[in-house]
């Protein structure tokens, strides 16, 4: 027996009756939502709830039958839509198997697959694979096996402590994630839980603390050859984005500056771990980031469009010579005493090998550049508007910066929430965006269509007008 999947097809016709009952219940959902849910980066006093409760592509249905577009891939996990037939039936065909087992000392021939599926389709080099839960668990696992593995080399090397971040990184929220984060806003207050990261500029954007404006490549590279002339001794790795810092605010990187700090990471024998949370599964128009520039990294994290937006899973790739430090017998004490209960799902690991599938059989990348094509064109429309200043755009991932003066380049005050007004005037135009700061961001799923990135476009202008007063 298949198992029943929920209903998802257009409404069926309700009586009258039926009709007050389903508004009714919307209605106590609503209210539920505001009293019971607390919501992730959400002010609760101001929250309005919207219910999604169906979708199909790139299309999200609300418990009142209004139909948007998922303009920001459901949190950028999204990649081939939802409800795609062969996720769901990739799912439904592992729930006839079952749904969890630990990875703790046991395993599982999905999880086996799609582990090997990984490895395969990752940089040269990365043949391990750590599962864990989220994007945030990724960070902490490649933080904790760098900072163990300096302590069981040989020669060992205790003293080699220290991560090097990029300015305005954001690898998570959890506390080894905000130690090399640096999106103030988000993480300052917690500063004194966690350690203090050696910082490199970004050459993504000017620096919101002191307003500098971003390095350029030659002089990016500099900072983080300096940094690691005095610092390499004892730093365990360097962590960054690669080509885009997505939560940063779309901050795109110049060509190279991957490659370069690659290079310079591999002649002081530092880690180079890469965080494709974001980036990962053709974001940016290739499966990785890294592959645009020819980088292998020695830890690279990966979450959410792992399993293409349907369940929580994340995987930590790194290589034989980081495993092989942890080997040994038990009391030798070099496991990695580090684990999360979910690592490993097997029905995550089974959307994930299915969506390996889909990106081959159904020529994903290849079909990107057209699409990645028109995003580039409507957003440089949107760079017209009298309230826009700079727009970035890498792959399918766009920001659009809100500012008060466009010929001084002056922000609005961040009180006035003119990012968050703009997308939520955007709804009204049939589009969910979600705003970083007072940046419009546009990132829809890989599968959306040409005449659905004009509908965005047009709902993201509409709504950009609509909160500048243009
Ligand atoms: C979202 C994100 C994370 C954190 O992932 P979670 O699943 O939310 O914990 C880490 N790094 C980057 C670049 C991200 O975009």
């Amino acid at each position: 027996m298949p198992i029943p999947l929920r209903d998802s097809r257009a409404p069926t016709r309700r009586s009258d009756a039926d009709h007050a009952a389903a508004a009714t219940s919307a209605e106590v959902l609503r209210a539920w939502d505001r009293d019971h849910v607390w919501h992730a980066f959400t002010q609760m006093q101001e929250y309005e709830p919207l219910l999604i409760e169906r979708g199909a592509g790139a299309w999200l249905v609300d418990t009142d039958g209004t139909r948007y577009l998922d303009g920001s891939a459901s949190m950028w996990c999204n990649v081939h839509g939802h409800r795609h037939p062969r996720l769901d039936a990739a799912l439904a065909a592992q729930l006839e198997k079952v749904a969890h087992t630990t990875n703790l000392g046991l395993s599982n021939p999905t999880t086996v697959e799609f582990a090997r599926r990984l490895v395969e389709v990752a940089p040269p080099g990365l043949e391990k694979v750590f599962f864990s839960g989220d994007g945030s668990s990724a960070i902490e696992t490649a933080l904790k096996m760098a900072f163990q593995f300096w302590r069981q080399a040989e020669p060992a090397r205790p003293e080699r402590t220290r991560f090097i971040a990029i300015g305005e990184a954001y690898h998570g929220d959890t506390l080894g994630a905000i130690g090399v984060g640096g999106v103030d806003r988000f993480t300052a207050l917690f500063q004194p839980l966690t350690f203090a990261s050696l910082r490199v500029p970004s050459p993504g954007g000017s620096c919101p603390h002191t307003g500098r404006p971003a390095p350029a490549l030659d002089e990016a590279l500099g900072a983080v050859d300096r940094m690691l002339l005095a610092h390499a001794h004892e730093t365990a790795a360097l962590i960054m984005e690669p080509l885009v810092q997505a939560a940063a605010g779309i901050w795109v990187h110049p060509r190279g500056f991957l490659r370069g700090v690659a290079d310079l990471c591999r002649r002081h024998d530092v880690f180079l771990i890469l965080d494709e949370v974001a980036v990962g599964f053709g974001r940016t128009g290739t499966l990785f980031a890294c592959d645009q520039e020819g980088v292998a990294p020695d830890f690279l994290c990966l979450a959410k469009g792992l399993t293409a937006g349907y369940l929580p899973m994340a995987a930590t790739l790194t290589t034989a010579r980081v495993w092989n430090a942890f080997l040994g017998v038990h009391g030798d004490r070099r496991t990695f005493f580090h684990g999360h209960t979910y690592g490993g799902n097997p029905l995550a690991a089974a959307v994930g090998l299915a969506s390996l599938d889909v990106f081959r059989d159904e020529q994903v990348l290849e079909s990107l550049p057209p699409k990645i094509a028109r995003l580039r064109d409507r957003v440089e429309r949107l760079a017209a508007l009298d309230h826009v200043g700079a727009v970035r755009q890498c792959g399918l991932m766009a920001g659009i910066d809100l500012v008060a003066d466009r010929a001084a380049g002056t922000p609005y005050p961040w009180e006035e929430k003119r990012g968050m007004r703009a997308c939520l005037a955007a709804r009204a135009h049939g589009a969910l965006l979600r705003p970083l700061g007072d940046t419009v961001v546009i990132m829809p799923p890989l599968c959306v269509t040409l005449d659905e990135i004009d509908r965005l476009a047009d709902a993201a202008e509409a709504g950009i007008r609509a909160a500048t007063g243009a």
